[in-house]
């Protein structure tokens, strides 16, 4: 059978780059590789045909002497060729590695030894307890280390043994046809070790599901969306790795009086009108009870004013942030016939536009609009 170009096994023009050859190697390769086409000879024979072809043009070397000579430039039996052992190895680990992860492609050595998973919590506290800090207590759902095992996932009294099938290595070579391949074992699945007789608490397992209650100390001027570590108290590691952490993640509940910007708070005040127009102290709620503030007479609805200070100290501020009152001013309902009487007095004197500085520069506007 004559042999096929190379370039034509990969699918690709003469003139391909290094990334195409490897894309197109990486695309057929998996597609003809014998871990997805068990039993098929002819899956392996293409499979065998593209590694050459990849190996060949991947190698500037070879891919030159290739081109200028064609078949009779390279012998693919030349060092490594395809079932020459060391060769497959490494293009196996350069480019299947992180398509089926670290299991395969190890070198049988490999530890087991896993660092446990991180938890999250999400907790809602109120702006209140975000802004004095807080101190609770939360329950986390969590794996523990087995009691009656110890964690060896063995009854009471009896022993893991080493697995026959891989020597306790946790990897095993399987034939596949013409390849040799290391798989995690399918009998220990990598652990290395067997349990004859499991204990029954955890079913062989070695760690149980417990629910564990751990005090939470939640920082002053904490915000949304913060998350507080807890180094370690995440799920336990596995055949003694650390432990993962805790996060607990900050969710404020809406408040009914403030809204939350930062270190900054807001509220709206409403005012009557008559105190909106004669000015006087009005009372303005904050997180640490009722301030006073002067308004001046003749105060318009939407004016914003400051009170330095009263808004919440940040977790990394120096200073609190400020309280910023917007006051809404209130229109009068369900008036008896003696009050609307005199809003109408009222209304007779105010027809010059002096008092109604609004009203004065919104009819400006309109005016140069229309001429
Ligand atoms: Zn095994
Ligand atoms: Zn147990």
């Amino acid at each position: 059978m004559a042999k096929r170009d190379y370039y034509e096994v990969l699918g690709l023009a003469k003139n391909a780059s290094d990334d195409e050859i490897k894309k197109a190697y990486r695309k057929l390769a998996m597609k003809f590789h014998p871990d997805r086409n068990p039993d098929s000879k002819d899956a392996e024979e293409k499979f065998k045909e593209v590694k050459e072809a990849y190996e060949m043009l991947s190698d500037a070397g070879k891919r030159e002497a290739y081109d200028r000579f064609g078949h009779a430039g390279v012998d693919p039996n030349a060092g490594g060729g395809p079932g020459g052992g060391g060769g497959f190895g490494d293009v196996f680990g350069d480019i299947f590695g992180d398509i089926f992860g670290a299991t395969q492609g190890g070198r049988g050595q490999r530890s087991n030894v896993y660092r446990g998973a991180d938890l999250r919590y999400s907790m809602e506290i109120t702006l209140e307890q975000a802004a004095q800090g807080y101190e609770t207590e939360i329950r986390v759902p969590s794996w523990d280390s087995c009691e009656p095992c110890k964690g060896s996932g063995a009854k009471p009294g009896t022993k893991a043994q080493t697995c026959r099938a891989c020597n306790g290595q946790g990897a095993v070579r399987v034939q596949q046809g013409f390849f040799s391949i290391q798989q995690t074992c399918p009998t220990c699945h990598g652990s290395g070790k067997v349990i004859p007789e499991p204990c029954e608490a955890c079913e062989g397992v070695g760690r149980v599901k417990k629910t564990r209650t751990l005090q939470v100390k939640i920082p002053a001027g904490i915000d949304e969306g913060m998350r507080i570590r807890s180094a370690g108290n995440g799920e336990p590691g596995v055949n003694g790795g650390p432990s993962g952490d805790l996060y607990v993640e900050i969710h404020l509940k809406d408040h009914a009086v403030f809204k939350r910007d930062g270190d900054d708070l807001h509220c709206e005040v409403p005012v009557l009108i008559t105190v909106a127009a004669l000015g006087g102290a009005i009372k303005v709620p904050t997180l640490s009870g009722d301030a006073e503030i002067e308004l001046p007479e003749g105060t318009q609805g939407g004016k914003t004013f400051r009170l330095r200070g009263k808004g919440i100290k940040g977790v990394r501020s120096s200073y609190p942030g400020d309280l910023y009152a917007h006051i809404i001013v209130e229109t009068p309902v369900r008036l008896t016939d003696k009050q609307r009487q005199l809003l109408r007095e009222l209304e007779a004197t105010l027809k010059d536009d002096r008092h109604s500085p609004q009203t004065r520069s919104w009819k400006d506007k309109v005016k140069e609009f229309f001429q």
